[in-house]
């Protein structure tokens, strides 16, 4: 089936004093239509700087893009042909932080309503033309959209300011306006991390239902990997801006390949015994080590890591980047 994402050979990154600092390095990244995919790795990997390159959005200090391309529904989001287009339509976005996304002095309502405004196709430039027939059309597709996130009496709802709502019921309303477009694919950008544990299974429950009735494409990046096997059927780990492996997310719990992702799933806290952290820390983009970037902290390295840079392989969609991988988990 066509992939309704596809990032290849991605390269990116900033201009230091010194030369060019790369905060990714060669990301590859498909996602199909209806799919859930998990983009997991520990912070500062570079998960939020490619849901900016995805969606079109870099940061100004990102300054150089040497290779590689991203393609979401048919718009080529880094040279920017149709990317305006498909941004907001066929591509929505969660926020990690609802409350950062209102505006605390208005109402809910009137801030969706606006969106809507905005979003409608009758706009036209320099003159909004938004109808009555189809200001009260939008507003009944929002309240049946709040009932889907199971929100209660949403019309109440539509009148309260953000700080009257919870922290779980902000981020529902989030989901409802993700999905509202009928996008193709929607990017989760740690949804659920701002929340408590109970609300985040009801979140993910619902995110996960929704794309399922829908059909919605949906990139989950997360550094827990407990939500990823709530609700993905594929992961890709990240590690230094580099992809280290992609699973199916049965076989990325049971039989990992690369030695990131044993050490990450032997950290992940375990009934009848202690978590065990992965040593030293994520390198900088700055002075990244050479070759295999995880090398320094790699209990299986050997010359070749440092010499030379593994590609992704593998077979039957399980890829991994190593020089030595191996089958299964590790002991604690
Ligand atoms: Fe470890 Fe070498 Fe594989 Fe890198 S290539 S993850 S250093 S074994």
């Amino acid at each position: 089936m066509a992939e309704i994402l596809a990032v290849r050979d991605l390269a990116l990154g900033f201009h230091t004093e010194t030369g060019q600092a790369r905060v990714l390095d060669g990301v590859n990244l498909t996602v199909r239509p209806g799919e859930i995919v998990g983009l997991v790795g520990e912070s500062g990997c570079g998960k939020t700087t490619l849901a900016g390159a995805i969606l079109g959005t870099l940061p100004k200090s990102i300054t150089w893009v040497s290779h590689g391309s991203v393609s979401l529904a048919g718009a080529d989001m880094l040279a920017g042909n149709g990317a305006e287009e498909v941004r907001g339509r066929a591509v929505t976005f969660i926020p990690q932080d609802p409350f950062a996304s209102f505006n605390p002095l208005f109402r809910i309502g009137t801030q969706v309503m606006d969106l809507m405004r905005w979003k409608s196709p009758r706009r036209r430039p320099g003159r909004r033309f938004y109808s009555l027939a189809r200001r009260r059309a939008d507003r009944d597709a929002v309240i049946a959209m709040l009932e889907a996130v199971q929100l209660p009496q949403p019309a109440r709802l539509l009148q309260k300011y953000p700080h009257e709502l919870s922290g779980g019921q902000r981020q529902r309303v989030m989901i409802a306006l993700a999905l509202l477009p009928e996008p193709r694919l929607v990017i989760a950008d740690e949804p659920t991390t701002a929340l408590d544990v109970t609300v985040q299974a009801q979140i993910l429950g619902v995110l996960r239902r929704l794309a399922v009735e829908r059909g919605v494409a949906v990139l989950f990046t997360t550094h827990d990997l407990g939500a990823a096997w709530e609700i993905c059927d594929r992961i890709v780990v990240m590690y230094a801006g580099q992809t280290a492996e992609i699973a199916p997310r049965e076989e990325f719990f049971t039989a990992p390949r690369h030695p990131y992702t044993r050490l990450l799933l032997r950290s992940l806290p375990e009934e009848g015994r202690h978590p065990v952290g992965i040593p030293g820390n994520v390198p900088s983009p700055l002075a990244p080590p050479p070759a295999c970037r995880f090398h320094p902290r790699c209990p299986r390295a050997t010359g070749i890591c440092r010499s030379q840079r593994p590609v992704l392989g593998g077979a039957s969609g399980h890829l991994y980047a190593c020089h030595h991988p191996e089958e299964g988990l590790l002991d604690a």
